[in-house]
Order: structure tokens, then sequence, then C-alpha cells
């Protein structure tokens, strides 16, 4: 026969940044001892997944675990484990779930133990796509490298260690690839990247920024090829990778390769049971699915963005911790008689590699404006970029901005302020954004 199901109130699929943030978003609501449980396939407890391909990465003093547990990321205190037992909030770790029955409020793990629950939060996240579910030739060789979780950081952080300064190989232009590129070059090997685009971020970054951040690469030794593709790759009679072999027929050497080429939510346990939109779980402004009782958040919700009056879905971390704080808020009012209000988010991502970092606060559609230094061989470059449409800016980026000004265009990409003259907005730069 099999076992009984073990019951929670309110169970968290998932152990991420969602999930730590729901965690201590509990913790201050208030929630009895055996009452939540976080069930993630990871080992270890919720932790900023961002340190990842930052601080974990450095050469010298790298974050460890346990200094980036959430919720360290937003000057929070760190939830350590011990945290999570004082709560009674039970940590059910290396446990990933196979089946979501969400008509009987089950979840089965690999290993066939059952898990019940009245409320369901979902926080799986993301998956990152890798070259073999394409097929490309010799994909599976050794070292050729992605990074989502610890496990994955750890497997980096033991090649850069193994193959000590030799050749790496980038293949992906957006964040993860900039941030790794970077990373492995403060660790001292001969870095390339390669995309397809004409430019790096493409999805976010204009002509204009990228123009800054090639040039700061190249400036740092970094080799970038453009427009094209790694094909295949050649490996030793270890299964060590050699050499990326790229479209245009060119051959790279390589001791290790690393891809950032993007990612997927992970739905897939909840097909045909939920609403889905954007590629994500269908949510309402309160994060709850189509299911009542089940929420989604972070990477796989696609919420209502009220400012754009659209649904949206957002993988970044940011969003995470903030819809994670909403579900429960809304969930635990809805308990009492009450509610919260909709989430009415403002999006904001931001990067950070060698000594150059920026924030983006807003939408990135219509006509950008470039303005301020972008000249990479500057000795104090500073720069920005706003976004304007229908006569109003909607977004902003900014690299290299103080906390103060960091705070002025994200009030600028809220208040969408009228812009009259496009050339006097470039003239005036950041002093647009102060004055709002
Ligand atoms: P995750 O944090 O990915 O957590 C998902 C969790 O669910 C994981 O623990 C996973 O193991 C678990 N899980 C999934 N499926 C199952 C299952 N079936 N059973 C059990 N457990 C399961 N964003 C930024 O804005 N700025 C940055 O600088 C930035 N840097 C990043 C760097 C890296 C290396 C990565 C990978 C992401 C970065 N992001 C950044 C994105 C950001 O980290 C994510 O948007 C955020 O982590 C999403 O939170 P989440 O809780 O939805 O998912």
């Amino acid at each position: 026969m099999a076992a009984e199901a073990k019951h929670f109130k309110y169970v968290i699929l998932g152990g991420g940044v969602a999930a730590g943030y729901a965690a201590r978003e509990f913790g201050s609501q208030g929630v009895k001892p055996g009452e939540l449980a976080i069930i993630s396939k990871e080992p270890v407890a919720p932790y900023e997944r961002p340190a990842l391909s930052k601080g974990y990465l450095f050469p010298q003093n790298a974050a460890r675990l346990p200094g980036f547990h959430t919720c360290v990321g937003t000057g929070g205190d760190r939830l350590l484990p011990q945290w999570y037992s004082h709560k009674g909030i039970e940590l059910i770790l290396s446990t990933e779930i196979v089946k979501a029955d969400l008509a009987s409020k089950t979840l089965t793990t690999a290993a066939g133990a059952t898990f019940t629950y009245d409320t369901l939060l979902i926080a799986t996240g993301s998956s990152v796509i890798k070259l073999t579910d394409f097929g490309v030739q010799g994909a599976e060789s050794n070292n050729i490298l992605y990074l989502r979780d610890i496990a994955d950081a750890d497997k980096l952080v033991a090649a850069m260690q193994a193959k000590k300064d030799g050749k790496a190989v980038v293949v992906g232009g957006g964040y993860i690839g900039l941030e790794l590129g970077a990373a492995l070059k403060i660790n001292n090997f001969d870095v390339t990247m390669v995309y397809p685009e004409p430019w790096c971020m493409p999805r976010l970054f204009t002509a204009g920024i990228a123009h800054f951040y090639e040039g700061y690469y190249a400036s740092k030794g970094i080799k970038i090829v453009k427009g094209t593709v790694a094909s295949g790759f050649d490996a030793d009679a270890n299964g060590d990778v050699t050499a990326v072999k790229l479209k245009d027929g060119r051959v790279l050497e390589a001791d290790i390769v690393i891809v950032g080429v993007g990612g997927r939510p992970l739905t897939g346990l909840f097909k045909g049971q939920v609403d889905e939109e954007k590629g994500g779980l269908k949510t309402d402004a309160f994060f709850e699915t189509s299911v009542a009782g089940v929420y989604a958040i972070g990477d796989v919700a696609a919420f209502p963005m009220k400012l754009y009056n659209e649904q949206r879905r957002v993988e970044h971390v940011d969003h995470a911790r903030k819809s994670a704080e909403q579900a429960v808020k809304a969930i635990k009012a809805k308990e009492s008689g009450e509610s919260v209000a909709e989430y009415d988010y403002l999006p904001y991502f931001y990067s950070r590699s060698f000594d150059v970092a920026w924030q983006f606060y807003g939408d990135n559609v219509g006509d950008d404006v470039l303005f301020g230094d972008n000249d990479p061989a500057s000795a104090k470059p500073k720069f920005g970029s706003y976004w304007v449409k229908d006569g109003k800016v909607v977004g902003v980026f900014l690299e290299g901005g103080s906390a103060e000004e960091n705070q002025a265009i994200a009030k600028v990409a809220r208040a969408q302020p009228p812009v009259a003259d496009v050339e006097a907005l470039k003239k005036e730069g950041l002093e647009f954004a102060a004055k709002v």
C-alpha cells in the first residue's frame, strides 16, 4: 500500500528566489508550525540566484552559502536553514516533484512520495535551453556548461580550476553571457564571446548602448565574434571540449564553453490544468491562477502588468521577490476576509560586470534617445537612454548611476512625463530625470 500523503496548509513548489521571499512574508504575516512546506529540487535553502554569475565566480573572496541566502538581496535578513526550522516551516530539499494533480491537490515526487495541500504556490522558475536540445554536434562534450543553479556554478568553478589560464568561449550575448564573459576574464581566461545578433543584449540594448559595452569588453581583452553561431564542437579522447566550430567556418579553440542562450519557464507539470499565456501560467493581479487556491509567482507567472495594461511574464529577480510578497499578502488577506491592492509593477532589471553596472526601469518601446558619454575609451563614461512612445518617456536605462540617479530614472519610468522636444531631451540627459 502506498504511504499516506503528507499534508500542509501551504506548499511552495520550488526553492528559489520567489520561494525565499514568500517564506519570509509567511513568517512575518504569521504561520503556525507545520503549516508551510517548501519542496525543492535543490539541496540548499533558497538563495539569491543572481550571485551565481557574479560574486560566486570571483577569484578571491568568492561569495558562498550561507552568505547569500534570501533575503539579503534587498538588504533583509539571511534566512538560514535554522530560521525555517525555528518557524516550523518544513524545507523538503533534494526533492523533485514529477507530477502535479491540481484536482486532487496532490504532488508526487520522483521517489513516489506524495504531498497534499490546501494552497499551492508554484515557484518553479526557469530551466536553461541547452544546445543538446537542438542536437548540436558534440554539444554533450565535457566542459560545455550552463548556469542556472548552484550545482551548475560549482561545475563551472571546478572547470575553471581544472583548466587554469585556459581558453574560454561564451556562446550567447545576453546578460548571462556578458556576466560570465567578465567572470572568466577576471579568472584569467582568454575569452571569446559569440552571438548571432548585430550587438549584445538586443532585447534591451540599443546599438548606442551596446557600442559602449562591446568596446569596454574589448578594452578588457575579450574578443567578440558576431553574426554567427556555434554549429558543433570538437573533443579530445577524454571527451573534453577542445574547439567550437562556428557556422561561418571559423574554429575557436576552447577549454571551457559556457552557453547562455536563454531559458524556459518550468510549467510542464501543469499543462492542461491551468490557463496559460505568454508561455507562463496566467494569473490575476494577486497571482492566483485559473485554479482557485493555486498561485504562480516569479518567472512562471504571466500576470497583468497594470502600467501597460497587458499580461506579461518577467524573468528577473525584483519581480520574483515582489510577486512572492504580493501572493502571500493576498492569500493571508483573503483568509481574514480582507483584500490587498492589485499588483502594480514597474519593470526593473539590472546587471553588473567588471566595474560597470546598469539599471533599467520601464518599457523599452518606441524611439530611443541616447544621452551622455557612451565612449568606451572615456575616462569616466556615463550615459543612458530614454524610450519615448506617444510623446511620453516610458523607459530609462542608465549606466553608472548613483543611488539617487537610479531612483530618479525609476520615478520617470513610473510617471511617464510628456516630451515635447526629443532633441532637447537628448541634450538635457540625466537633468531631465532629476527634475521629474
Ligand atoms: P528560481 O529562482 O529559478 O527558483 C526555482 C526553483 O524551483 C529552483 O530551486 C528549482 O530547483 C525548483 N524547481 C523547479 N522545478 C521543480 C520541481 N519539479 N520540483 C522541485 N523543485 C523544482 N535577474 C536580475 O534581475 N538581475 C540579475 O542580475 C540576474 N542574474 C541572474 C544570474 C543567473 C546565473 C541566473 C540563473 C538568473 C539571474 N537572474 C537575474 C534571474 C533571476 O535570478 C530569476 O528571475 C529568479 O531567480 C526567478 O525566481 P523564481 O523563484 O521564479 O525561480
